[in-house]
């Protein structure tokens, strides 16, 4: 073998979890590349040493995911606006001067995700609902508001998460305290759920769905089990609802075109590699 084979992989703790590995290696050889993609688990302590590196050894980039996702914008030498502004990082290039470039393509891949799996959603068409106000709802938040929906409510258990969110992205979010999360469904054309609820092992979502009304989007950040309860009863009342396999996939895209050169597509092979 000559020349050097692009490696890339993902950074977490724990990291056994993650099924970017199955889709970045279905993607290589579905595109006949040379490549490699690795799951590596790095512990906090361990992390620059290992991004000071990972460059020597032949990598071109990596994904960053929990628990390192904010720590690592202080480790980069150029991040985007975008991931400024969500505050985390999700996807280093290494550059040949020997810079790490780090983004957030979160945001990217949840509204790709919406407009393929609810393609007549018009982000003018009303307000959407956000529940949940960590990490992913920022990611989530900003890329509704980049997409022009005229107003963001947005609702979380603890109310001072989603207050410090709304101060951060200014007056198109407002925030609906969690008990009330119910009454504001039936306004919202699209609805959101960021939360942790409702994944296997996790509480399930115990706002009360009644409001659900027909011909709202509804779309859930959760991808396992891929039809959350909440997925089903807006099924039930007649929802468009789009799942939250397809955010991952789509997220993937630009870290995969710039550290192998080609830009994949997102399918059902896709799906299939993922589930695997
Ligand atoms: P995070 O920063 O830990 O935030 C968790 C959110 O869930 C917070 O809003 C938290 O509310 C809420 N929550 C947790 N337990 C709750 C409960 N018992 N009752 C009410 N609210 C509760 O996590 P994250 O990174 O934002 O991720 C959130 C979810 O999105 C996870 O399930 C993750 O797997 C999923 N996700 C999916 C994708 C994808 O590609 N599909 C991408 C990113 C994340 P408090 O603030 O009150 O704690």
């Amino acid at each position: 073998m000559t020349g050097k084979i692009p490696l890339a992989g993902v950074i977490g703790s724990p990291i056994a979890h993650s099924r970017l590995p199955q889709i970045h290696r279905h993607w290589l050889k579905t595109y006949g590349l040379a490549g490699a993609y690795i799951p590596m688990d790095v512990s906090s302590a361990d992390l620059r040493e290992v991004l000071t590196v990972l460059p020597k050894a032949g990598f071109v980039g990596v994904n960053i995911t929990i628990p390192h996702k904010e720590a690592v914008l202080e480790m980069a030498d150029v991040v985007t606006d975008r991931a400024t502004l969500i505050g985390a990082v999700n996807t280093l290039i290494f550059r040949n001067d020997g810079t790490i470039h780090a983004d957030n393509t979160d945001g990217y891949g949840f509204l790709e995700n919406l407009k393929s799996g609810a393609p007549d959603w018009m982000p003018s068409a009303g307000p959407a609902t956000v529940l949940g106000a960590g990490g992913a709802a920022r990611a989530v938040v900003v890329s509704l508001l980049d997409a022009g929906v005229p107003e963001v409510l947005l609702t979380n258990r603890t109310r001072i998460r989603a207050e410090k969110l709304a101060d951060d992205f200014g007056n198109r979010v407002t925030v609906v305290d969690w008990v009330h999360a119910a009454n504001i469904l039936e306004e919202s054309a699209l609805i959101v759920n960021t939360t942790s609820l409702g994944m296997i092992g996790k509480q399930e979502m115990r706002v009360p769905l009644d409001g659900l009304r027909s011909g709202t989007v509804v779309t859930d950040l959760v991808y396992t089990p891929l039809r959350t309860n909440l997925l089903v009863a807006a099924e039930h009342a007649g929802c468009v609802t789009v799942d939250g396999l397809g955010m991952l996939l789509h997220q993937a895209v630009p870290g995969f075109e710039r550290w192998f050169g080609t830009r994949p597509t997102v399918d059902s092979a896709t799906r299939a590699a993922a589930l695997r």
